[in-house]
C-alpha cells in the first residue's frame, strides 16, 4: 500500500539543562530520536553519531545493524576519549517501505502509535523500574514517580555488542507516530500526546507537545518527532520540519542530526526481514545513569550571557556568590570539592579542585552517586559537609 506521510520534528533544551543532547532526523523514509547521556559534551557526540550513522545507512541495508555500527563507533569513540568514557544514547527510529516500517530501539526513548484515538506504546523502556515493574517489585504508579526511573538498562555505545530491539510494523492510513524521549513523555501525559498528536497539523503538534512539556517543568531536553499516514502517494503541502534549541548547542549538532525535510511520499520497497521482533526486556546489563546523572561534569559551552544570567541569578538565591560557590563531583574517581561552577566558559575553567578526598566514586550507592553528579552549587562548608556525608574523609 502507498502511504504519504506529513511530518515534523522539534527538538527543545528544556528549562533545567545548559546544553541539549537529544538529536533528531526526520528524512524519509528515515525518523529518529536519540537522547545522549555522558560527561564533557560526550551525549552530544553519542546522540550525534547516532543520528548520522543512521542517516547515511543505506536503505538496503537493515535499519538494525546501521544502529549496530553506531554502536561500534560510540563505543569506539569513548574508548578513545578518556573523558567520554561511559558515554551512550538512547535510539529509537523506524524506517518506511511502504506501509512497514523497520523499527530499532534501546534505552528510554520511546514510539507511541495513536490509532482510531488510542495511544499504544511501540517500545519497551529499558530502564531499571520496567524491569522492577515486570519483576513485580514495583507498579507502574510507582514507577513513574521512582527517583530511578530514568536509569537505563540499556544503551546504544556502552558496551562492544548493544542488545538492540528490532521489529516490523504495518502502518495503515490514519496512523500517528510519535517519537519522543524522556524529556517529553515523563512530563507529559499519555492523554495530552494522544490528544496533540491527533491534531491535523504536525508542526502544530510537535510545538503543543514541547511547550506542554515545559508547562509542566521541562527538566529535561524535549524532543518530539510525529508522522501522520495518509493514503495515496502525492506529495503534501505540510511545512517544513523545524528543529530548534533554545540553548547554543543547536549549531554544534552534526550536520546530519537534525535534518531539514518536507513530507513525501514513501513507496513500495522490500527490505530484509528483521529477525529478533520485539525482545523482551533482558537483565540490567549497565546501569548507566539517571536523569540527574546525563548531565556532563564538565560542560565546555560557548559563552552565553543567558547561561550567566541565570546562574548569577541561581546563585544569588542560594545567597552565594559565583567565586564563593562550591559543589562536589568526581574527580578523577574520587569524591572531590570544587570551587567555582561546574563547567568552562569559553575554554576557561570556571572551576578549581579544592580538596580532593579519598574516597572512591565507586564505591558510593547509587543515591549517593546521584548525588554527587548533581553538582548543587552551595557554600564552602556546606560542600564540605556534603563531601563528609558521602563518607569522605578529607
Ligand atoms: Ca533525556
Amino acid at each position: 500500500m502507498k502511504l504519504s506521510v506529513r511530518h515534523a520534528g522539534l527538538s527543545d533544551i528544556g528549562l533545567h539543562r545548559t546544553s541539549n543532547e537529544d538529536a533528531f532526523v526526520t528524512q524519509p523514509p528515515l525518523f529518529v530520536v536519540a537522547d545522549g547521556m555522558g560527561g564533557a559534551q560526550a551525549g552530544e557526540v553519542a546522540s550525534g553519531l547516532a543520528v548520522t550513522t543512521l542517516a547515511a545507512a543505506e536503505e538496503t541495508e537493515p535499519l538494525v545493524a546501521a544502529a549496530q555500527r553506531a554502536n561500534a563507533r560510540i563505543y569506539e569513540h569513548a574508548q578513545a576519549n578518556e573523558d567520554q568514557a561511559g558515554m551512550g544514547t538512547t535510539l529509537t527510529a523506524f524506517r518506511l517501505h511502504g506501509s512497514r516500517a523497520e523499527f530499532v530501539h534501546i534505552g528510554d526513548s520511546r514510539a507511541y502509535l495513536l490509532r482510531d484515538g488510542l495511544l499504544e506504546q511501540l517500545t519497551e523502556d529499558h530502564s531499571l523500574v520496567v524491569q522492577w515493574v515486570r519483576e513485580g517489585t514495583m507498579t507502574a504508579e510507582e514507577a513513574a514517580v521512582n527517583r530511578f526511573r530514568s536509569v537505563l538498562s540499556r544503551a546504544l555505545g556502552t558496551e562492544p555488542e548493544a542488545e538492540i530491539d528490532a521489529f516490523d510494523f504495518e502502518f495503515e492510513p490514519g496512523d500517528v507516530v510519535v517519537l519522543c524521549s524522556d524529556g517529553l513523555s515523563g512530563p507529559v501525559a499519555p492523554a495530552t500526546i494522544a490528544d496533540l498528536a491527533g491534531r491535523s497539523d504536525p508542526e502544530e503538534a510537535v510545538h503543543l507537545l514541547i511547550r506542554d512539556a515545559k508547562n509542566h517543568g521541562g527538566p529535561d531536553n524535549i524532543t518530539a518527532v510525529v508522522v501522520q499516514f495518509h493514503a495515496g502517494d502525492e506529495l503534501s503541502t505540510d511545512e517544513p520540519v523545524t528543529m530548534s534549541s533554545a540553548g547554543a548547542t543547536t549549531a554544534e549538532l552534526p550536520k546530519a542530526g537534525p535534518v531539514q525535510s518536507e513530507s513525501a511520499s514513501v513507496t513500495e520497497a522490500t527490505a530484509p526481514a528483521l529477525r529478533s521482533p520485539r525482545a523482551s526486556l533482558p537483565a540490567a546489563t549497565s546501569v548507566l545513569t539517571d536523569a540527574t546523572d546525563r548531565r556532563p561534569h564538565h560542560r565546555v559551552l560557548k559563552i552565553a550571557a543567558v547561561v550567566l544570567i541565570a546562574l548569577a541569578a541561581l546563585t544569588m538565591v542560594a545567597g552565594i556568590g559565583l567565586s564563593r560557590a562550591y559543589y562536589v563531583a568526581d574527580d578523577g574517581g574520587y569524591v572531590a570539592v570544587y570551587r567555582g561552577v561546574p563547567f568552562e566558559i569559553g575554554g576557561i575553567g570556571a572551576h578549581r579542585l579544592f580538596m580532593r578526598t579519598l574516597t572512591p566514586v565507586s564505591a558510593l550507592s547509587l543515591d549517593d552517586h546521584q548525588r554527587l553528579d548533581a553538582h548543587d552549587l552551595m557554600r564552602k562548608q556546606t560542600a564540605m559537609d556534603r563531601a563528609a556525608g558521602l563518607g569522605a574523609q578529607p
